[in-house]
């Protein structure tokens, strides 16, 4: 029976805020239409997250950090004086920051399915993460 191989879900990761609710398998292909239509907007982040068979089937959390680019401090933005440019973000006025994220994986996610969600932290730009599944198989 063929169906979809390349499996997206709609996923959650805490401590952030994400600026769709939750959709239906539906509107998934028209949710992504629309996101696909901001990419050149925003930042994205694509990783890869290897789980085990067990945690794959059972759905589990993961954490990992994703880079979120915001404002630099020690510079408030401007980048440096106007003799000097910023040493810690070398003028650009960005900084980049790790932010802790948990990402909440369905049950029975398949190998090679990308989940796929928005962070949006104060003070930084909105950042697109696409997170491939990889599912470590073992001998046994
Ligand atoms: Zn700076």
């Amino acid at each position: 029976m063929a169906r979809d191989t390349d499996q997206s879900h709609d996923c959650f990761a805490d401590e952030i805020a994400i600026d769709f609710p939750s959709v239906g398998h539906l509107v998934e292909r028209v949710r992504d239409a629309f996101l696909g239509e901001r990419a050149g907007g925003d930042d994205t982040h694509t990783t890869e997250v290897s789980l085990s068979i067990r945690d794959a089937s059972k759905g589990t959390v993961v954490g990992m950090e994703v880079p979120l680019r915001g404002t630099c401090a020690p510079c408030g933005g401007r980048g440096g004086t106007w003799t000097e440019p910023c040493a810690d973000c070398r003028g650009t006025g960005d900084s980049l920051v790790r932010h802790p994220v948990r990402l909440w994986v369905p049950a029975g996610v398949a190998d090679g399915a990308r989940l796929r969600f928005r962070v949006n932290a104060p003070h930084a730009a909105p950042l697109r993460v696409e997170v491939r599944v990889a599912i470590r198989t073992s001998a046994a």
